[in-house]
């Protein structure tokens, strides 16, 4: 069977670094079992869903290369809902409730001033058809609970947390339906995800509970749950869930530098005991992913670590991941040389402008000489294999000047920088006429 994976953002804001996580989790499974992955948009709250947010979640994706297979929006699907709400209602698995969000709140208060759980006490499946009637006149309009089956237990093997009991009669029916019609989120989730032909639910431990009920719901539609795999949170660097954590996303990500396979490098091993690596393309976090890699405990999401992890992959990355990125006229030799000194792609162009010049340095009087010597040498060395080690090898010959006090007035002269890539790197680049210039006593 060709496994389905999904990601299910409500588009009500941008992806965070916890959405993105599950979006990869998802994309990576169904990358390493041939499967497809899907991308819902979960938009049945009309009044905070924006086609804006859904073209930011998309374009996000498309940075970070997690492109969906295919695409559905819960809001063109209403009449799906529609159909199986009528048949599930028929059937006995949803009922009519009257309570206002008041009542429910008092009668919680009081369950838990008693100590006991506040699960709701199916007080409207009491009502005859007399007293709905009687409500329904009172100008009372219903929303709609699903009725869990208390003799049914509930369990699954999950992916990521093993085997799973609960027990229906500590759960609340779930509110699925409001009384203005609107659909929450739980019954058209499993609608979808059983007419989506979704063999994997991965998402996030936050939703563990909301299993426990479409288990049931599955069953209620007639058809088997799918697999399900809950990974643990992500925390602050900090340890705890940090409000942080929830603005953090690509376009922080894209603005620090970072690149898009850096955040799958990290979150791809974060919580799991897999050791998180400098990979500079997606095709070894697919060949090892596993969900029996993830742990139980909340993962700690560190944002230095992440952009430590950027520059040790911006150090390998070939110049054919790069080019479209640096400046006019960097060619592969030019990325090869300044990669080593990068800390994000960007600035190459710092490097670059180094190259292309000018540079403006006020020479150390000390070694007005020196450098007088190493313009007449850079124009009789040979350039066409070695002019740093060339120059150098001459210049120590003839100065008997080594180490520090050989090389550094040079690097300053030629960059104006006391620091940089490698300079037997850099010299060819910035080639034989602007050496000349630059070295002009
Ligand atoms: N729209 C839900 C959310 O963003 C989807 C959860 C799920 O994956 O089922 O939390």
């Amino acid at each position: 069977m060709t496994s389905v994976t999904r990601f299910a953002p409500s588009p009500t804001g941008a992806l965070h670094i916890g959405n993105i996580r599950t979006a990869l989790i998802n994309w990576l499974w169904a990358r390493k079992s041939g499967g497809r992955f899907l991308l819902r948009m979960d938009d049945t709250d009309s009044a905070r869903s924006t086609e804006d947010f859904a073209q930011g979640i998309r374009g996000d994706l498309a940075w970070l290369g997690l492109i969906p297979d295919s695409e559905v929006r819960q809001s063109d699907r209403f009449d799906l809902y529609e159909g199986r709400f009528a048949a599930l209602r028929d059937a006995g698995h949803v009922y009519p409730c009257y309570e206002t969000p008041e009542e429910l709140d008092l009668r919680r208060k009081i369950l838990l001033g008693r100590g006991l759980p506040p699960v709701y006490e199916r007080t409207a499946l009491k009502l005859s058809d007399a007293d709905r009637a009687t409500l329904e006149a009172e100008g009372r309009r219903p929303h709609w609970r699903f009725r869990l089956d208390h003799d049914q237990p509930i369990a699954w093997d999950d992916l990521i947390r093993g085997a799973q009991h609960f027990d229906a009669h500590a759960l609340s029916d779930p509110v699925i339906r409001r009384a203005d019609g609107s659909w929450l989120y739980m019954l058209p989730s499993a609608i979808d995800d059983v007419e989506m032909g979704v063999t994997h639910v991965v998402r996030g431990e936050d939703h563990v509970s909301n299993t426990a009920a479409q288990v049931q719901m599955f069953a209620a539609l007639g058809a088997s749950p799918p697999a399900f795999a809950h990974a643990a949170l992500l925390t602050g660097a900090e340890g705890k869930l940090s409000k942080r954590l929830g603005s953090l996303g690509v376009d922080h990500f894209r603005e620090a530098g970072i690149e898009p396979i850096a955040v799958k490098a990290l979150l791809a091993r974060l919580g799991t005991s897999d050791p998180v690596e400098p990979v500079v393309d997606t095709a070894p976090l697919v060949a090892t992913f596993d969900f029996s890699r993830f742990g139980r405990a909340p993962a700690r999401f560190d944002e230095s670590e992440l952009a430590q992890l950027n520059t040790r992959i911006v150090h390998q990355l070939p110049f054919g991941a790069v080019a479209d990125r640096l400046p006019q006229g960097m060619d592969a030799e030019a990325w090869d040389a300044v990669r080593p000194n990068l800390i994000t792609v960007a600035d190459a162009a710092v490097w670059w402008r180094v190259v292309e010049g000018p540079v403006a340095v006020t020479p150390d009087p000390g070694d007005r000489d020196y450098l007088a010597l190493a313009h007449r040498l850079v124009g009789e060395i040979d350039w066409s294999a070695d002019p740093w080690h060339a120059l150098t090898g001459a210049l120590k010959i003839a100065t008997g000047r080594k180490g520090k006090s050989l090389f550094l007035p040079l690097r300053r002269a030629l960059t104006g920088m006391d620091h940089g890539p490698d300079m037997a790197a850099l010299l060819p680049l910035i080639g034989r006429e602007r050496a000349l210039e630059r070295l002009l006593p």
